[in-house]
């Protein structure tokens, strides 16, 4: 049996989990929370890094800013598609007015865009608003097709 290592969204910490049990709900082993919530999370560069590099799960990240009236609009359908995407995979935000470098080394030339990683490897990457069964669709199919 495989396992995963989950990032914690609470702690940070790093769980293994076999994959098998990853839709029991499990819980951090060092802070006692929910390993999936079922929302996207909002990362930072440290969390990004700790999340593609040491987290084994595929991670989809919404490039995003406040002023950015499609990114709005579509944040609603990414959290509903995190929902439905997780424990599959990570829905994560990344701010790019906050985190400029992240959106500087992945080359985001638009926003929203949304990029999917898997081992720390960009395996996806789509740019524009997409509704909810859109966005889960690519993100299934991009991580099948890998
Ligand atoms: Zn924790």
């Amino acid at each position: 049996m495989t396992d995963e290592t989950i990032v914690c969204p609470s702690c940070t910490a790093l769980n293994r989990v076999p994959h098998a049990r990853l839709a029991e709900q499990p819980k951090c082993g060092r802070c006692g929370r929910p390993l999936f919530t079922g929302m996207p999370l909002a990362a930072d560069t440290a969390l990004f890094d700790r999340l593609v590099t040491r987290g084994t799960l595929p991670v989809l990240v919404d490039f995003w800013a406040s002023w950015c009236g499609p990114c709005r609009a579509m944040a609603p359908a990414f959290a509903a598609a995190a929902a439905r995407l997780e424990p599959r995979m990570v829905l994560a935000k990344v701010d790019t007015e906050a985190e400029a470098g992240l959106a500087e080394r992945f080359q985001i030339r638009s926003i929203p865009t949304l990029l999917l990683l898997r081992g720390g490897r960009e395996i996806g990457r789509r740019a524009g608003a997409l509704p909810e069964p859109a966005i889960v669709e690519w993100a299934g199919r991009a991580v099948a097709g890998a």
